[in-house]
């Protein structure tokens, strides 16, 4: 009589078909939110993004840090203000997020990826011109706040070769000005000008909610379509995110994922298990 195959093994055998099926190709992560909130998750995403490069696929992180700039902000004594969902950036603001998205929350980052084995450098939208952006619509009310013009994605493609490119949204203008990006459209526009395979939003829900009062709504699948057509019902933070996903597969990439960041390893269940996790849109 043969052996019942172990479970740790059925489950790299699960994972066998996604390990071909991504060999080479490019997933860009949109880490934020509850995903960064907690050491023991902080530690989970950067295993995760390690153990995506060792297996062959390119992952590339897109990072926000809105609750750390608030801290920072507070601990000056400076005042923090929103304006539908943007934060107001005068001179000072723009100086502190930027020190606190490059100094702190891109460093920490890339000192994990470092640690558990595989190298990362950390960039923001002024290195290599990644992103040029122009100010807002409403940049009378909230500054320095910028949207992404051009992606130069260059740079990313020299240090993808051999490094994880951990990228802080901050753009700069034609002058040179730097400007506070929203970091889910930076993470679309960068995955639309790699024409990456995969875009996947790491977030504090369980994904796209068709009733956002319930968990228990998540639209599994979508199409661009729909997305598009249900846009004007969606409120919050899930707007640029699927504002991202549409972006990024009009410009090329093949799946966009919403999904659960608060779920320790949500990336690797998403990639490589049989059983989808989140929200899934497709072209
Ligand atoms: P992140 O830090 O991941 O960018 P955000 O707070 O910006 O998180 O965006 C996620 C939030 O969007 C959710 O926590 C939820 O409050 C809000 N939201 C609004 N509408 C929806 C919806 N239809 N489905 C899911 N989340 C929604
Ligand atoms: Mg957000």
């Amino acid at each position: 009589m043969s052996q019942p195959t172990p479970a740790s093994v059925e489950t790299l055998l699960e994972a066998l078909p996604y390990i071909r099926e991504f060999h080479g190709r490019t997933v860009v992560i949109k880490y934020g939110g509850a995903a960064m909130g907690d050491e023991e998750l902080r530690e989970a995403f950067a295993t995760d993004v390690v153990l995506l490069k060792y297996v062959g696929l390119n992952p590339i992180v897109v990072h926000g840090g809105g609750p750390d700039i608030t801290d920072y902000m507070q601990r000056l004594g400076m005042e923090v203000k929103f304006v539908e969902g943007l934060r107001v950036t005068d001179e000072q603001t723009r100086e502190v997020a930027a020190m606190v998205l490059l100094g702190k929350v891109n460093s920490d980052i890339v000192r994990r990826l470092n640690r558990h084995g595989q190298p990362a450098v950390g960039l923001s939208g002024e290195d290599g011109t990644l992103f040029e952006v122009t100010p807002v619509a409403n940049t009378e009310e909230v500054g320095f706040v910028g949207e992404i013009e051009r992606v130069d994605v260059d740079v990313l493609n020299h240090i993808a070769e051999d490094f994880i490119p951990v990228i802080a949204s901050i753009g700069v203008d034609r002058d040179g000005s730097p400007y506070n990006v929203n970091a889910d459209e930076a993470a679309g526009k960068v995955a639309a000008g790699l024409r990456a395979h995969k875009l996947i939003f790491l977030t504090d829900v369980e994904g796209w909610l068709a009733d956002p009062g319930d968990e228990g709504s998540r639209i599994s699948r979508a199409t661009v379509a729909e997305v598009e057509e249900r846009l004007g019902n969606v409120g919050g933070g899930m707007v640029p995110k699927l504002r991202g996903c549409v972006e990024g597969i009009r410009g090329g990439v093949q799946y966009a994922h919403i999904i659960d960041g608060r779920r320790p390893h949500s990336l690797l269940l998403e990639l490589f298990t049989d059983g989808g996790v989140g929200t899934m849109v497709t072209p």
